[in-house]
């Protein structure tokens, strides 16, 4: 069920510059100083800038806006090696399904309204 890549693989990532290895956005990462291209994936680093400036953060308690790094739940402080896993899985789908459904629909009023409805 593994999709087979085409020719190149095509990362979502790409979209935006890696702040690891500073390759342009659609450009793969590089290794050895720039001499190797990575094929295989990405660096962490860019994964987690993309998931960042894709997503909002679905995970309660953090809930961090696109473009905001996610914070901790318990500590508020920011996450400084990722984002929670959620807003990662976010990212994905914003990225997988942009020909039905805009990245950020117009649910955030829906949100509020949940909460309203589970508070104890
Ligand atoms: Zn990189
Ligand atoms: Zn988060």
């Amino acid at each position: 069920m593994i999709p087979i890549p085409r020719q190149r693989p095509a990362f979502p990532q790409l979209a935006v510059l890696c702040p690891w290895c500073h390759s342009a956005p659609g450009e793969l990462c590089t290794s050895h100083r720039g001499r190797r291209a990575r094929r295989d994936d990405t660096h962490t680093a860019r994964r987690t800038a993309w998931a960042i400036n894709t997503a909002t953060c679905p995970t309660a308690g953090c809930e961090a806006a696109p473009g905001s790094p996610c914070r901790s739940a318990t500590t508020g402080l920011q996450l400084t090696t990722g984002v929670h896993a959620a807003r990662d899985a976010a990212a994905e789908r914003a990225a997988t399904c942009t020909t039905h459904q805009p990245p950020l629909p117009a649910n955030v009023t829906d949100l509020t309204t949940h909460r309203r409805n589970r508070g104890h």
